[in-house]
């Protein structure tokens, strides 16, 4: 497993959202592009997630939908966002990720 000290140095996390190859079920994972701080890009298909639906734990996931990177962050400085794209995917996180809710509210 890779070391990964300051996970949020590397690169804004975004929300994605993963079909299961074996039983097809779909959840949302938060993850970087760059997970670490050497930069090297992983595949999401390639990662290792853990299906909430049937426990599988390994690689071979389809990724249905990636956000936009940080959109738990402010939605104009680095990434802008239409209104409509903000609150959709705001939703999402607030659905997914509730308790991230909190922690953005500063
Ligand atoms: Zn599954």
């Amino acid at each position: 497993m890779r070391r990964c000290t300051l996970p949020d140095m590397a690169t804004p996390a975004r929300m994605i959202e993963l079909k299961c190859p074996q039983c097809s079920a779909t959840h949302w994972e938060r993850d970087a592009d760059f997970p670490g701080m050497d930069g090297d890009f992983i595949e999401y298909s390639d990662r290792a997630y853990t299906c909430p639906s049937c426990a599988r734990r390994g690689a071979g996931y389809g990724v249905l939908q990636k956000s936009p990177p940080a959109t738990h962050l402010h939605p104009d400085d680095f990434f802008p966002l239409s209104e409509e794209e903000f609150a959709y995917w705001q939703k999402i996180r607030d659905t997914h990720f509730p308790s991230r809710r909190k922690q953005d509210q500063k």
